[in-house]
């Protein structure tokens, strides 16, 4: 590796580091990102969604360029309980997220970097940063010392470099949640025909319900050109409390549920992987982002927002990347006090905080396991007819006493998902 001072070095290939890199070696910056993974993003693990706007804003032709798998016209909503689920599907033709493999998004977000002039090495993990004095000087790599005038720290939720290196507190278990994740391979026209899409079209299916075991948070599957990824997230301070049983067999669960099982018929799993990721992002974000010669961006900064029916990172990282490079020049003078400011004032912190609530919601052991098997229940009831026509409120009286939830539960749980999701 050159032995020359960078302007900028980037822990960090993924959609925040690579976002950064780009937008500062544009700006005529010298760069210097280093990633540990083999190649880029294949340390990486998502689900697959990918809101569209903030790519089309930074990345002018990006629908034309970039490794867009399916636009996402279907969004399904669906509620297990047993062998039984009620689902919301809604369908539109005015697409607004994608479906993108995250290697082939950073390996194309890195080429459109080194193409702007940044230096980009992977198989390079940073060790330690360097400091002088109370300010970041550079970074350990390979028993290489590399300097420059900042570090940016995009090293993903699981931030072990910036907790050692005093850049932020210990992560505490409840703020964080585990993901796993399968690909399964069932081919392109099969993906289309089970799920009723057109050729470019794709599918963002949420679960939610008694497979995880009463843990929260719960399950998605995305459509990709011919596999589709399926996964559920735990959060990890229940999971360590309560688990009785073994993650694979909650996956398994929702695999074999019926509401999945045929799309899944004869396919084969062609990765499998876990990654940790953010629930309580507001919890989870240092008290400042940036201090002398250092910025923190994306995951690692609390940048995601969690939806409650979807994990939204990618963009926000992106931009938190864009943001880092945007206020570079100020920066520059030791302490780096605009980053932190833009960043509060950015729509991407107000959404960040706007769904802080939500993982407290998704924690009410009612929304897991009874409201699941009410709705089933009601739904059983009305629709099971043999004699009598049952009618719906009498199907609900019953199942609300049965599980003992009382109307004004009911309303106020209600209540509450309206206003915090
Ligand atoms: C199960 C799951 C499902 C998700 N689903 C979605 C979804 O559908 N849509 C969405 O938008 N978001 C989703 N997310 C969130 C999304 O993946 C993240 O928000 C996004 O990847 C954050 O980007 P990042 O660049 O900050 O971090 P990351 O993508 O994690 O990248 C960090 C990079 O830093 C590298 N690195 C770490 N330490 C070092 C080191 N010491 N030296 C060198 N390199 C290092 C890593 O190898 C990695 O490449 C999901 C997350 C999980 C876990």
């Amino acid at each position: 590796m050159s032995s020359e001072k960078f302007d900028a070095i980037i822990v960090g290939g993924g959609p925040a580091g690579l976002s950064a890199a780009y937008f500062l070696a544009k700006s005529g910056y010298q760069v210097l990102l280093l990633e540990k993974g083999k190649t880029l993003g294949s340390k990486n693990l998502y689900g697959g969604k990918v809101y569209a706007k903030i790519f089309k804003d930074l990345f002018p032709g990006f629908e034309k360029e970039a490794p867009i798998h399916r636009w996402v016209s279907k969004e399904i909503f669906s509620i297990l309980s047993g062998n039984e689920s009620t689902s919301l599907i809604y369908d539109t033709k005015e697409y607004s997220a994608f479906t993108s493999n995250l290697t082939e998004l950073c390996s194309w977000l890195g080429k459109k970097a080194e193409e702007a002039g940044a230096t980009i090495f992977t198989e390079m993990k940073v060790s330690s940063l360097l400091k002088e004095g109370d300010k970041i000087i550079g970074v350990n790599v390979g028993g290489e010392k590399v300097e420059a005038d900042v570090v940016i720290v995009a090293e993903g939720a699981n931030r072990l470099l910036s907790e050692k290196s005093g850049l932020v507190n210990e992560t505490p278990k409840h703020v964080v949640a585990l993901g796993f994740k399968e690909s399964v391979k069932i081919g392109e026209k099969e993906i289309q025909e089970r799920l009723n899409l057109e050729e470019n079209e794709g599918a963002s299916w949420m679960f939610i319900g008694d497979f995880t075991d009463g843990i929260p948070d719960g399950g998605f599957l995305y459509t990709f050109r011919d596999y589709v990824s399926i996964g559920i997230v735990l959060s990890l301070e229940e999971a360590v409390q309560s688990s009785k049983e073994h993650v694979s067999i909650m996956l398994e669960r929702l695999r074999n549920h019926p509401v999945v099982k045929n799309l899944l018929k004869g396919g084969e799993t062609i990765e499998y992987g876990a990654h940790l990721t953010i629930v309580d992002p507001i919890s989870y974000m240092p008290r400042t982002l940036s201090g002398k010669g250092y910025a923190i961006i994306g995951d690692t900064a609390g940048l995601l927002g969690n939806l409650g029916y979807t994990f939204r990172g990618v963009d926000f990282a992106a931009y938190s990347g864009y943001i880092a490079a945007n206020s570079f020049d100020k920066m520059r003078n030791g302490e780096w006090e605009s980053y932190d400011e833009q960043i509060k004032n950015s729509w991407v912190y107000k959404e960040v905080k706007r769904f802080s609530n939500v993982h407290e919601i998704m924690k009410k052991e009612r929304l897991l396991n009874a409201y699941p098997a009410m709705l089933n229940e009601i739904m059983a009831s009305v629709f099971h007819i043999e004699k009598n026509t049952p009618k719906l409120g009498d199907a609900a009286l019953k199942s609300m006493k049965k599980w003992r939830i009382s109307p004004l539960h009911l309303m106020s749980d209600l209540i509450r998902l309206a206003r915090e999701m």
